[in-house]
């Protein structure tokens, strides 16, 4: 069986959920359809939560009625029977008298909060279920509340969801399609909780892994993950295939396209995972798996915000238990440590998490001189690097003459290298490494074949 999964966008309009039903009928193979939440709805939910933290019922009410009047309207255009309709009205009726019935619980807290921003995904799972019927097709809606678990370091449970769902699909192999919510579970005190936001793709891969899938697709509005982030630089193209390696650390560096927790359950079990665009089906999109042929540089990615720290001290020089020293201070305030490149007598390294640098500075003060920098952008460069491959590291140099070089790792993975820029020089970076690797045959091609 195969997981399909489709975000958002993908679902946010009832002509769009018209096509996927079409989508996922088409070849007539059993599947599970993970869905999330229509588009915009649980930014929505967070804001109603928001307003009813500030007691503020009006406004709560307001942003209430605003959204179960766009529920109305879908609905009207989803169905095309009595009946649907009637089905659809009965489900927008039930989960907004439960969107309701919590403005009048006070105090309002986080397990209010969770509660209401788990209604988007419950909303679209039925109406969509509620829709495949209607159209003839064999459908359930198997809730995720009763085999996504979480743990209590918010960790999913795979050993509970394999066996829960798998009891759980027993009764249903019959039915064509089965339905799922995306990025809600329970936590261990067995409240409604979630993946955090875009967890549907973890949800998505979690399930894969759970039923031993023969692949997980992820369904969005673009075809594919991009070699470059489109919005910094001019030409950019889908990329084939990457390793799971590959996918794992451009997933990290904000590669949007992909919840960043998304490939580990799939690698686990060892499921590919195929990221394919709605809007042109017929696209190859994106393969992830552990057999990729092509090696080569395949992607850059870029992220902001990012604080660099240098720790300089006479004690380094010889010393042993040094650096233990120095990352039980970031451990103790949780803040997780990306980049770090040393010499003999400092050691540099990269935070993105800054609520706590006030602190770990001055702890490091009591045995170091400290320079911090702001505004830095991490750059990272994915692909094969494979250390007997000369050329490649030279290639990206170049490509980065120019530019003030703040940090540079490589030799951590053979799939990456990671530079630290200062955050103004991005745009320049990201455009040179981009002509460089990905166009520079063909540049050179126009340059001598010129009249
Ligand atoms: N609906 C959730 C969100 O907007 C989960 C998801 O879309 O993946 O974050
Ligand atoms: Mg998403």
């Amino acid at each position: 069986m195969q997981v399909w999964k489709f975000g958002g966008t993908s679902v946010g309009k009832p002509e769009r959920m018209h096509s996927i039903k079409n989508l996922i009928t088409k070849d007539g193979k059993q599947k599970m359809v993970v869905l999330s939440a229509l588009s915009g709805t649980t930014n929505t939910l967070l804001s109603i939560a928001e307003s009813l933290y500030k007691n503020n019922d009006p406004e709560a009410i307001q942003k209430i009625d605003a959204l179960y009047a766009h529920y109305q309207a879908f609905i009207k255009e989803l169905y095309k029977t009595e009946n649907g309709l009637k089905k659809g009205q009965e489900i927008i009726e039930k989960e907004f008298n439960f969107i309701r019935s919590l403005v009048h619980i006070k105090p309002f807290t986080l397990k209010e909060e969770k509660e209401i921003a788990a209604q988007g995904e419950i909303l679209s799972t039925q109406m969509f279920t509620a829709y495949l019927e209607e159209e003839g097709v064999k459908a359930v809606l198997l809730p995720a509340l009763e085999f996504m678990r979480i743990d209590m370091d918010d960790e999913p449970m795979l050993d509970f969801l394999d066996e829960k769902l798998g009891e759980m699909l027993k009764p249903h192999t019959d039915k064509e399609i089965i339905v799922t919510q995306g990025y809600i579970c329970r936590n261990p005190q067995g409240e409604i909780d979630n993946l955090k936001r875009g967890g549907s793709d973890y949800t998505a891969s979690l399930v894969g892994a759970g039923i031993h899938a023969e692949e997980i697709q992820i369904w969005t509005d673009i075809d594919g993950m991009h070699n470059n982030d489109p919005r910094v630089v001019k030409r950019t193209f889908p990329v084939r295939e990457l390793s799971f390696d590959e996918a794992a650390e451009l997933a990290y560096f904000g590669a949007k396209i992909l919840h960043p927790f998304t490939i580990r359950p799939a690698r686990l079990r060892n499921i590919p995972v195929r990221l394919l665009n709605t809007m042109q089906p017929e696209a190859v999109g994106t393969l992830i798996s552990n057999q990729t042929v092509s090696k080569d540089i395949k992607a850059i990615a870029a992220k902001d915000g990012i604080v660099g720290i240098q720790i300089r001290s006479s004690r380094m020089l010889l010393a042993y238990g040094f650096l233990r020293k120095v990352f039980e201070i970031f451990e103790k305030y949780k803040t997780p440590v990306d980049m770090i490149t040393t010499s003999e007598v400092a050691v540099s390294l990269t935070i993105d998490h800054v609520s706590h640098l006030k602190e770990i500075q001055e702890e490091l003060e009591k045995f170091s001189t400290i320079y911090v920098d702001t505004d830095q952008t991490i750059i990272c460069i994915v692909g094969d690097f494979t250390f007997n491959q000369n050329g490649i590291v030279n290639r990206v140099m170049d490509a980065l003459r120019n530019i003030p070089l703040r940090m540079v790792a490589y030799g951590g993975s053979e799939y990456n290298i990671s530079v630290l820029i200062p955050t103004e020089y991005k745009e320049q970076a990201m455009n040179m490494l981009n002509e460089r690797l990905f166009f520079y045959e063909e540049t050179m091609k126009t340059i001598f074949t010129a009249p």
